[in-house]
């Protein structure tokens, strides 16, 4: 096995540590136990989290990887490290909503729990220090963040990771019914998925319980004080493993 030695640190989030490694085209990115919500006004350590989601984050882009859809993903390494490609992440937050929950129902006469056919794309500017707002088409423009074509491949994109994450969730009793993901240029140019897809960045529901709060599985555990965060996100990777090879490790 190839040692790769991690380098420098590039970027700190809020979830996750980015590094240089000794070789130009890889990056690692190690997974905190750190949960923050509300921009980060609500934080606590949840021992095990970080594992979870970089396990969870890992067979989801291999899931996609397999649908043909392309990820920064390479491997992960050790419990708390996932080997990616580095790419320059697009600072715009792409949300898909299949079931209206969450900000949509604050900010919007949407009921919660209705379903949104067909799914609603919301984009949001990644900047904490302006709290993430919703952006509208002009402002995207304006900001020149992205291309009018580029905005379309990004729609298109996030579109296909519905409808594999759907599939994907659907077949282990789980309701996927919101999700975020971060898209990325690589090097090359190519537009790929970026970031991870795990409980902390998606709604998911237990299909077999009907129960409003008892049925969550994600990251509102934390934000609505539910408790039994780790014990929820442990249980969508047993499940998700359950039908996934077991990730590839790099090197
Ligand atoms: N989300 C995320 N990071 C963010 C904001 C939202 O991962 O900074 C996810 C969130 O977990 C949910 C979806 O995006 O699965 C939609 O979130 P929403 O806009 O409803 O915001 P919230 O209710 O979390 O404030």
């Amino acid at each position: 096995m190839t040692a790769v030695a991690i380098g420098a640190l590039l970027y700190e989030g809020k979830a996750k540590r980015v590094f240089a490694t000794d070789q130009p085209d890889l990056v690692a990115v190690e997974y905190k136990d750190d949960a923050t919500a509300f921009n980060a006004l609500k934080k606590a350590q949840l021992t095990g989290k970080g594992a979870l989601n970089c396990r969870i984050s890992a067979l989801v882009f291999e899931h996609l990887q397999r649908g043909g859809i392309p990820t920064h993903y390479l491997g992960v390494r050790d419990s708390l490290w996932m080997m990616v490609r580095p790419v320059r992440v697009i600072p715009v937050e792409v949300v898909v909503r299949n079931i209206a929950a969450g900000s949509l129902c604050r900010q919007m006469p949407i009921a919660a729990g209705s379903r949104l056919e067909p799914p609603l794309i919301d984009l949001y500017y990644k900047d904490d220090a302006f709290g993430d707002p919703l952006l509208s088409e002009a402002r995207l423009e304006r900001l020149a963040l992205v291309s009018p074509e580029e905005l379309n491949s990004i729609r298109a994109m996030a579109l296909r990771v519905n409808i594999a994450l759907g599939e994907l969730f659907s077949q282990v009793g789980l309701e996927l019914v919101d999700f975020k993901i971060e898209l990325g240029f690589t090097g090359t140019g190519e537009l790929v998925v970026a970031d991870e897809i795990s409980p902390d960045t998606c709604r998911l529901w237990d299909r077999a319980i009907s129960d409003s709060e008892d049925r969550i599985l994600d990251k509102d555990r934390f934000r609505q004080d539910l408790g039994g965060v780790v014990e929820a996100y442990g249980e969508v990777l047993k499940r998700v493993q359950g039908v996934c090879p077991e990730p590839r490790v790099y090197g």
